[in-house]
């Protein structure tokens, strides 16, 4: 299978209302445009330099997630230059995305990162930490941020249990934000998570955005 057969098939089977993010990360150009050609807008990447490199070889009309950790020396070249930031994965990157934004004279849009993997390696607000940034409204200090939504990952895990449960927790997460009418929240609706191994599970528990790699574009080579 080809990287063109491949977006067509998960353009065919994921179901509507769910976004293909294709995660193009460690794969060359080459791959991408083979995708972009096949009618893929939506691509991933997970490392400033790589992303910004690709991005100058690439079609303007390309919409890119940012899907690494963001390491705050860098937050600066990647304003204004992605469709959304889904790996917000702390309080002091949050604000200065804002900082930066406002300055550039862009609105920013981003994901917050939530971890309930068992994995202590994962990035991303603990629950409890989430639900008291939003619950305290520290969201209305935010200028030119906009926060759509959650990104999440399950453990890293052959326990298709244990990834369920992680799927329902994020979703369960998710829904208490949006559906708490105090908070006045517009446009929180993104819920990313699923990846290659555990997208469909991922679908069933409530996901509208999924990121997909290694199904489309083959193993990385780190
Ligand atoms: C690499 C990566 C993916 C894609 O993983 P695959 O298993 O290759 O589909 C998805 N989400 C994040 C955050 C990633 O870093």
């Amino acid at each position: 299978m080809s990287v063109a057969d491949n977006i067509r098939y998960f353009q065919g089977i994921i179901p509507a209302g769910v976004k293909l993010v294709a995660v193009s990360k460690f794969h060359p150009v080459s791959m991408i445009r083979e995708a972009y050609d096949a009618g893929q807008r939506l691509f991933g990447e997970s490392r400033v330099q790589e992303f910004l490199e690709k991005q100058k070889e690439l079609p303007d009309d390309i919409r890119w997630h940012f899907i690494g950790h963001l390491q705050t020396n860098k937050v600066k070249q990647i304003i204004g230059k992605t469709a959304l930031i889904e790996s917000v994965d702390s309080e002091k990157l949050l604000q200065l995305i804002d900082r930066e934004s406002e300055k550039a004279g862009v609105v920013t849009r981003i994901l917050m990162q939530v971890h309930v993997a068992m994995e202590e390696t994962k990035f991303g607000f603990y629950p409890e930490e989430l639900l008291e940034y939003f619950s305290e409204r520290r969201f209305e200090s935010l200028k030119a941020v906009h926060i759509c939504g959650i990104m999440g990952m399950a453990s890293n895990t052959d326990d298709m249990r244990r990834v369920r449960s992680d799927f329902k927790a994020i979703a369960s997460i998710f829904n208490r934000i949006r559906n708490d009418e105090t908070l006045n929240l517009s446009g929180f609706d993104r819920l990313s998570m699923g990846m290659s191994g555990d997208w469909q599970i991922a679908v069933e528990e409530g996901a509208n955005i999924v990121r997909i790699g290694s199904s489309i574009f083959g193993e990385r080579n780190y």
